[in-house]
């Protein structure tokens, strides 16, 4: 067995030039070379913004960058041919594929229609602040060019539950169309956050349901793909996810891995969507994430023994999935929270190295953002190489201490040379007595994020006393795996 690693494989600024999906089949080689068994593309239909957008304004979800609509054929990322290419290259390599789902609005409508509306308090959506009013609302989407390929579904007002602009009186506000309810069940924020951006897909519809299956199984039979990946499902009904991830188990005839994005820092609201959905999916550890910035940014004085405290990590790691950062926490976008560079390599080796979890690498933090200037994470193809060659074996945490925490892997039977031991401070230098297990014992470990110099002969219990330096990360593998990750270098 293989660790899983999923990689996120866009960041939000990537240049607008049709060549990602080129990119991606020319990469997957590589990127199985560097252990990544999971790759979640970017959604790839056309959104309202056409060749610019990054996906998430979605217009015409049958629309892979094959009809002229929006200004143009492909997508920002290439067209329907190419995704399908690369999706085949990641799957030939060995690497499963995830598609970005986006079923809580649309963007972009074809045309207006006129609809009774009742204003909503915009911080509590459950207060009316207005009678009905007819308003104009974009809601009337006909994709014309496409006509009727794939799909005659087309989307109007009685589809969805609600707006946020009046194209009549030119006027922007939570607006509840007439006859509909929110949601029962979404995220409390806001009183009931069912209403994120756009024109708001009403999940109870009887055709949007019907319609939402209808195209889950279209995308499954078009691309091949084995999973997907969940946009922004606190803002919708909690049922609905439910039963749609059913139905796609059940037209696959196996189990997809589905990951979902619920943003909050609670995490009693994850494992609470988690008990309603049946734990069929994952969830972000958005806690963890909201960890590490708090530690990065806390000049030393955070406390890392609780580094995992309330996290999905910490109570129900089979169900979550780590990150470090995405494309809604970097630089210039709306949940900026990009965690320093000091401590990428840190929160890196803390989710790639232990047992907990299926780490998520950012293709930012890999490749870097030159919008950003922001260079690519020191060390991150080493730690990547260690995690599917050497991190196996069971876990000894050592997170004891308010500033140096640690953990070590024992290593198993099935690699060779496996075993790792991890140590870190987010203040200054430290040392502590770790021990790696009995499979250790007696054996030289090289630090090989820091030049190889540093080298620790365990005793016979397979223990050791650990050094690293201030504000950093050392990792450990045997003499004989170190030589080997020189020669992958
Ligand atoms: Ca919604």
């Amino acid at each position: 067995m293989t660790n899983k690693t999923m990689m996120q494989y866009f960041e939000w600024y990537l240049p607008a030039n049709g060549l990602h999906w080129r990119r991606t089949q020319a990469q997957a080689k590589a990127l199985g070379e560097a252990g990544i068994t999971m790759a979640w593309l970017p959604p790839a239909y056309k959104g309202a913004a056409g060749d610019q957008s990054v996906g998430y304004d979605v217009y015409d979800m049958y629309d892979l960058g094959e009809f002229e609509q929006k200004g143009a054929v492909a997508t920002k990322y290439g067209t329907r041919e190419e995704y399908l290419a690369a999706i085949s290259a990641l799957k030939a390599c060995g690497i499963e594929v995830l598609a970005d789902v986006v079923l809580n609005h649309r963007m972009g409508a074809d045309g207006t229609e006129t609809v009774g509306a009742i204003l909503q308090q915009s911080n509590d959506r459950n207060r009316d602040i207005s009678g009905v009013q007819q308003i104009a609302a974009w809601t009337k989407f006909d994709f014309a060019a496409r006509a009727g390929k794939y799909s005659d579904f087309c989307w109007n007002s009685s589809h969805f539950s609600g707006t946020d602009w009046d194209d009549a009186g030119k006027r922007g506000g939570i607006f509840r169309f007439e006859g509909k309810t929110w949601n029962r069940e979404t995220d409390t924020e806001n009183g009931n956050y069912d209403y994120l951006m756009g024109a708001d897909l009403d999940t109870d519809n009887a055709e949007v349901i019907e319609e939402t299956r209808r195209w889950g199984e279209w995308y499954l039979d078009t691309t091949g793909v084995d999973g997907f990946r969940l946009d922004a499902v606190k803002h919708i009904g909690f049922d609905f996810y439910r039963n749609w991830m059913e139905k796609m188990c059940a037209h696959r005839g196996r189990d997809l891995f589905m990951v979902g994005e619920y943003w909050s820092k609670e995490v009693a609201r994850l494992t609470h969507y988690l008990d309603v959905t049946k734990r069929r999916l994952s969830l972000f550890d958005v806690p963890l994430h909201f960890h590490f910035y708090q530690a990065a940014t806390s000049n030393g004085n955070y406390d890392m023994a609780r580094l995992f405290a309330d996290t999905l990590t910490g109570i129900d790691p089979t169900h979550a999935v780590t990150f470090v950062d995405n494309h809604d926490t970097q630089p210039g976008q709306a949940l900026v929270s990009f965690i320093p560079a000091w401590f990428k390599p840190l929160a890196y080796a803390v989710i790639l190295l232990r047992d907990a979890g299926i780490p998520c690498v950012f293709y930012g933090d890999y490749y870097g953002i030159p919008h950003d200037n922001v260079a690519p994470v020191t060390g991150l193809l080493t730690l990547l190489k260690i995690r599917k060659n050497y991190a196996y074996g069971a876990e000894q945490m050592y997170f004891d201490h308010s500033s140096v925490v640690g953990f070590t892997r024992a290593g198993d039977e099935e690699h060779e040379n496996s075993g790792v031991v991890v140590l870190m401070t987010d203040s200054a230098a430290g040392t502590k007595k770790m021990c790696a297990g009995p499979r250790l014992a007696g054996r030289a470990m090289v630090e090989v994020l820091h030049g190889g110099s540093n080298i620790m002969t365990l005793d016979g219990a397979g223990a050791g006393e650990f050094t690293v330096a201030g504000g950093s990360v050392s990792v450990w593998v045997a003499k004989e795996a170190a030589a080997d990750l020189y020669l992958m270098q």
